[in-house]
């Protein structure tokens, strides 16, 4: 078994504010009591239910994280109410939740009886209820349909979406993916490229409008714990391929001025064919640079 369903108390967990700390920095970090039965080895699968009488329903996906060795005794349950519970065995795992619903858009628990037969949606669980392999595809397409939309960036999966063996967690700028600044940017410098000109909507038609890549500007050896983001000044929209480049095995990325003169002087082989797209987007790149 590879997925646990665990239950979601509204009015012990801030709603709301989990789903804003997801938007902001693509995880909620949250603490769950688990039965000691059930199998929530570190890279389980969480899924989350709404409880209580406000609507109950699927809300959220999370991963159990390995043990937190210095996390110490839970504060809200005494040795002794531990041992006299229905389950002395149960245990506490760390999740980290990355996709959630907001309030009012949890999926129903008539639709999940539907999608998913198998597994009892209206009882409570308490201390976590297991999945059985059969189930796990059928919670995911459901999720992939009515699930939060998927991030910035189309090409990676949304959170769930996909068996935990076909995905791997890594670390980004969120600073790249926050989606107000990235609006702010937009509307200050355009969702053209910045270095070489590029247009998504020029070249893709209708579904490149307003696609573009946003780079943060500023080197991570600036980033103290007081950095705020100014998304004007410190972030710039660059195409997929300059974006690429200005990271290129570099620690500090390059600068959108480095971009246009790399862009500028890497001219064409000698004997290589350069279609007009090409010399246009050299032509670009020169004007970008101004005057030499
Ligand atoms: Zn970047
Ligand atoms: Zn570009």
């Amino acid at each position: 078994m590879s997925a646990i369903i665990l239950g979601w108390d509204p009015d012990r967990r801030n709603h709301q504010a989990a789903v804003e700390r997801v938007a902001a920095t693509g995880l909620h970090l949250g603490r769950w009591r688990v039965g000691g039965q059930l199998d929530a080895t570190a890279g389980t699968d969480v899924w989350l239910l709404l409880e209580g009488d406000r609507g109950r329903g699927l809300i959220g996906h999370g991963v159990v994280l390995p043990e937190q060795p210095d996390a110490g005794p839970p504060p809200s349950v005494s040795p002794q109410s531990a041992a006299a519970g229905p389950d002395s065995t149960a245990v506490y795992v760390h999740i980290a939740v990355d996709s959630l619903l907001p309030p009012g858009e949890q999926i129903a628990v008539g639709l999940l009886a539907e999608a998913v037969p198998g597994i009892p949606w209206e009882a409570g669980h308490p201390e976590g209820l297991g999945v059985e392999p059969a189930d796990e595809e059928a919670i995911r397409s459901l999720w992939r349909n009515y699930g939060p939309p998927p991030g910035l960036d189309p090409t990676l999966p949304a959170a769930g979406t996909y068996p935990q063996h076909a995905v791997i967690r890594a670390a980004v700028n969120r600073y790249e993916q926050d989606a107000d600044a990235r609006r702010a940017c937009l509307a200050h410098h355009g969702t053209s490229c910045a270095a070489c000109g590029f247009s998504f909507e020029q070249k893709y038609g209708e579904i490149g409008r307003n696609f573009i890549p946003v780079h943060h500007l500023v080197p991570a050896a600036l980033l103290g714990s007081s950095y705020e983001l100014d998304p004007l000044a410190d972030l710039v929209p660059l195409c997929a391929n300059c974006h690429a480049m200005a990271h290129a095995g570099v620690a500090t990325p390059r600068t959108v001025a480095e971009l246009r003169r790399i862009i500028a002087d890497a001219g064409f082989l000698p004997g290589a064919t350069v279609t007009d797209e090409q010399l246009e987007a050299q032509r670009q790149a020169r004007q970008l640079l101004g005057p030499q």
